[in-house]
């Protein structure tokens, strides 16, 4: 199954940390990727890094190098090296890829490139890709797309992100 969850409304990526703790409730092996973002200490980072789950690998992939300016492609790009290894690990069965929509969009990785290589992961791996304006390509050999919808946000009355919510 290929999974996208795309949309200028929140709840991409909290949709994807959960299916984590649903995959990992069955006992799955499970991987999560987070591009681009990786500065920011988050709930999500704070948690993942205190869970003792043999199954569980989380890896940011930016925070690593993050001390050198304007290196966001070449992280996106060693990140994507990484999702490449996990397409074809032979026990994983769930592979999340966050925001990988928008480093697409950003064009730090080949589109056809990555098509490519999600098309031809290991048999049974489950992937589930998250970010706003996600790739046609992508949608069209996906099998569930979500599209969510932003109604209202705080954001847009200047209020600030709140930790435990947004980050
Ligand atoms: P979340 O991680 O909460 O599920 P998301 O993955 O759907 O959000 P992103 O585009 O990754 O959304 O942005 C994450 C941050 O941006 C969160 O702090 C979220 O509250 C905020 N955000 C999401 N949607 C909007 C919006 N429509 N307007 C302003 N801020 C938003
Ligand atoms: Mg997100």
């Amino acid at each position: 199954m290929l999974i996208n969850v795309t949309g200028n409304g929140k709840g991409k990526s909290t949709s994807a940390f959960g299916t984590v703790i649903r995959a990992l409730g069955w006992g799955w092996r499970v991987a999560l990727l987070q591009f681009i973002k990786g500065k920011l200490e988050t709930g999500e980072v704070r948690f993942f890094r205190s869970l003792k789950q043999e199954n569980f690998m989380f890896e940011q992939l930016g925070t690593g190098l993050s001390w050198q300016p304007g290196n966001h492609k070449e992280l996106a790009q060693a990140g994507w090296l990484r999702a490449k290894e996990l397409l074809q690990a032979p026990e994983l069965q769930l592979l999340v890829l966050d925001e990988l929509n928008i480093a697409l969009h950003l064009k730090y990785l080949d589109i056809d490139e990555v098509v490519e290589a999600i098309r031809n992961r290991r048999d049974g791996l489950h992937v589930m890709i998250t970010g706003r304006y996600a790739n046609e390509k992508l949608l069209k050999i996906s099998d569930l797309v979500s599209e969510i919808q932003a109604i209202k946000h705080p954001f847009e009355k200047g209020e600030p992100a709140i930790p435990g919510i947004d980050y």
